[in-house]
């Protein structure tokens, strides 16, 4: 896990992949109040604010239609 920078960290809580700039996310499992997050791009996040976000690498993700189905 990579813990994300200030700025980083604020762009994913506006709602922005930090490492793409993409919108559209698409949520994996969650324990506790954290969740896993990825893009659709396959940027993977682990997010649980108030605390910092951590990049976990890239996952596959694929465009059915509409939906994303990623693969954590
Ligand atoms: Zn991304």
């Amino acid at each position: 896990m990579e813990e994300l920078n200030e700025e980083d960290d604020k762009k994913l809580m506006s709602g922005k992949c930090p490492k793409c700039n993409s919108k559209h996310f698409v949520e994996g499992p969650s324990g506790g109040l954290a969740m896993n997050i990825a893009c659709e791009n396959g940027h993977r996040f682990w997010f649980s604010p108030p605390f910092t976000s951590a990049y976990q690498g890239k996952i596959k993700v694929e465009r059915d239609g509409d939906l994303l189905r990623a693969y954590f």
